[in-house]
C-alpha cells in the first residue's frame, strides 16, 4: 500500500496539561490534500509536531515516509525533516537575506552543494509558486501573500512527499487567503504532493 502516513491508536499526554490527542488513527496516501479543521486547543498542533517527529506519541505508532515513531534514530531525524515540507503560520523566513538567499540557504543546509544546482532549484520553486521576480527583495519588501508564497516555494525544495501546513492563512486577508489555498492546491496536484494543512477557519 501507497500510504505516506499512518497513525495508529496516538495519543499525546504532556506532562501538566494532560491529553492533547486521544486514540487518534488515520492514513494519508500520496498526493491527498487533507484539511486538520479543529478550534483552538484541539490539538492541530501537537499533530504536527507528532508528524515531523518533534515530539512522540505517548502511546500508539505513527508511520510516516518509512519511519516509525517506535523506532525511529535520531540521526535519522534530519531525513525524515527533508522528506517533509513544513508551512508556518508566520512565514519563518530569515529577514536578514532576499529571498533567493532564504531558498539557497535551507538547500545548502540539508546538504546540497553544486552552486549551480542549488541556484536553479531554488528559482524553479519560486517560478512554481509565481514569484520569481521577487527573487531579490528582502521579505520586509513583500506582502504577507509574497511572502506565504516564498515559504510554499522553500517547502518544496526538496520534492518533499507531504507538506504540512499550519495556519497556513492565519496571518492573511480573506481574497489572500483564497489565493494561497488555490496555489497549495495547484501545488498538490501539479507535483503530486500530498498536503496536511491544519485550520480553525471552517
Ligand atoms: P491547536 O494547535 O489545535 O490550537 P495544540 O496542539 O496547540 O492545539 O494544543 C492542544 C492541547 O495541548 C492544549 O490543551 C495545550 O495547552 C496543550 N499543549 C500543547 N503544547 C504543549 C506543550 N508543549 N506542553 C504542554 N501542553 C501543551
Amino acid at each position: 500500500m501507497s500510504d505516506i502516513l499512518r497513525l495508529t491508536n496516538v495519543s499525546k499526554e504532556y506532562p501538566r496539561s494532560g491529553t492533547a490527542l486521544r486514540d487518534i488513527s488515520f492514513e494519508m496516501r500520496k498526493g491527498e490534500f487533507v484539511f486538520l479543521v479543529g478550534h483552538s486547543g484541539a490539538g492541530k498542533s501537537t499533530l504536527l509536531k507528532l508528524l515531523s517527529m518533534a515530539e512522540r506519541p505517548t502511546t500508539g505508532e505513527l508511520r510516516i515516509s518509512g519511519f516509525s515513531s517506535l523506532s525511529i534514530k535520531p540521526r535519522e531525524l534530519p531525513i525524515l525533516r527533508r522528506r517533509l515540507g513544513i508551512v508556518f503560520q508566520d512565514f519563518q523566513l530569515l529577514t536578514d537575506r532576499n529571498v533567493l538567499d532564504n531558498l539557497k540557504f535551507v538547500l545548502g543546509a540539508t546538504g546540497w552543494n553544486d552552486k549551480k544546482l542549488i541556484e536553479q532549484r531554488a528559482m524553479n520553486c519560486l517560478q512554481l509558486v509565481g514569484i520569481e521576480k521577487k527573487a531579490k527583495d528582502f521579505p520586509h519588501q513583500l506582502s504577507g501573500g509574497e511572502q506565504q508564497r516564498v515559504s510554499i516555494a522553500r517547502a518544496l525544495l526538496n520534492k518533499p512527499t507531504l507538506i504540512l501546513a499550519d495556519e497556513p492563512t492565519g496571518n492573511l486577508d480573506p481574497a489572500t487567503s483564497k489565493e494561497i489555498m488555490e496555489l497549495l492546491l495547484a501545488v498538490a496536484k501539479e507535483e503530486n504532493t500530498a498536503i496536511l494543512m491544519a485550520t480553525h477557519d471552517m
